[in-house]
């Protein structure tokens, strides 16, 4: 089905990505439902998220947890509350516990290889994303048990990425994503729609990259301005060009895990099942404890409570079934990385 997307000329995906309300948009979104239902089936895979820390010494031009916001509270959990808060998670049901970030160095290498440690002895899939560290820490948690690594790489256009991220490059980012991919994780990459400076040829990049880089996970959400960001006066990124992202990286990679994203969500009361009929399956529910979830304002009006509450899991597992979706009971990896290197008895597809 890959041939799909290399069978699609340039032309016509930049038209195609000019056009997000078009008919011939909504055609791309049934085909990439069609080609998901074929490749994995009607299963979700929900992964249970912990954001452990606001702290970011990065200075993202989109991000509320950027460090020049001096007006947001800071928190971090303490390693003992992640460990109780993943423990919680698998006693709902997560089988994937996802521990996100900012970049916070107060973390060093050994503390998340400790807190890897304690999560794999409670049988938990780890998923990590804590942004651009070095590659021997990535190593040292990857022998540590975790088994998936999420890292977008935000745009493919090497100016724009420099704009919005001051200090930071592209080629930088992409030989981190390489090296995670080399030390045998599934990697995740991923993108922001109608990020400010972004056109429909930066899109078609951002699909060519993923793409090239043969990502496991990829995580697309809208752009949300966030008012104490310098990309305030922006607007977001629309509910349907991002369902169309999220159909085209369907076409691109039949077998990807692809997030509804919360972003989709918060931008769209139907956020979730509208990525979820556009090439998605999966969905993240947050399991970070209330009295610092507010506080984790990547982008404001985030979408926390209700079905996204992990807390209240049997929510979305009624949401996700009344779409004749069914929640999988497996740990989710991506089936190629499964059948790829290792037989642990889990045939995932
Ligand atoms: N610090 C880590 C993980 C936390 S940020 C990292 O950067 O990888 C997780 C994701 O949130 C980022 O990859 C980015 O794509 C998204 N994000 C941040 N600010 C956003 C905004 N204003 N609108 C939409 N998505 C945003
Ligand atoms: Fe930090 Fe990630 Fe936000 Fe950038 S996107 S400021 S790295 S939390």
């Amino acid at each position: 089905m890959s041939a799909l997307i290399n069978a699609f000329n340039e032309q016509f995906l930049l038209e195609i990505i000019k056009q997000p309300d078009s008919t011939q948009a909504a055609e791309i979104i049934k085909q990439a439902d069609q080609v998901r239902t074929q490749t994995l089936g009607a299963t979700v895979q929900l992964r249970g998220l912990i954001e452990f820390s606001s702290y970011c010494r990065n200075n993202c031009a989109y991000c509320g947890l950027r460090r020049e916001n001096r007006s947001l509270p800071r928190y971090r959990l303490t390693p003992i509350e992640i460990i109780e808060t993943a423990a919680h998670g698998i006693a709902l049901g997560y089988r994937t516990i996802v521990l996100q970030s900012g970049e916070d160095l107060f973390f060093t290498g050994k503390m998340l290889t400790e807190i890897v440690k304690e999560i794999k002895k409670l049988g938990a899939v780890v998923t990590l994303s804590v942004g651009e560290r070095e590659v021997k820490d990535y190593e040292a948690w990857r022998k540590a048990g975790a088994e998936r690594y999420l890292m977008r790489h935000e745009t493919a256009d090497p100016v724009l990425y420099q704009k919005l991220h001051p200090g930071q490059t592209l080629s930088k980012r992409l030989s981190l994503l390489q090296a995670l991919k080399q030390l045998d994780y599934q990697v995740g990459t991923g993108f922001m729609v109608g990020l400010p400076g972004q056109t429909p040829a930066t899109l078609l990049a951002d699909l060519q990259l993923t793409k090239n880089l043969a990502a496991e996970m990829v995580g697309i959400g809208p752009f949300i301005p966030h008012l104490a960001t310098p990309l305030k006066e922006y607007p977001a990124g629309t509910t349907s060009l991002t369902c169309l992202m999220i159909a085209l990286t369907r076409l691109a990679l039949p077998y990807a895990l692809i997030p509804a994203t919360t972003a989709l969500a918060s931008i769209n009361s139907q956020g979730r099942e509208l990525g979820l009929a556009a090439g998605a399956n999966v969905v993240m529910p947050n399991l970070t404890p209330w009295k610092y979830r507010a506080d984790y304002q990547l982008y404001p009006d985030k979408a926390i409570s209700g079905a996204e509450d992990g807390e209240t899991r049997q929510k979305m597992i009624e949401k996700i079934t009344a779409l004749g979706r069914e929640v999988s009971d497996t740990s989710g990896h991506h089936p190629l990385w499964l059948t790829d290197s290792r037989d642990d008895g889990e045939n995932n597809i």
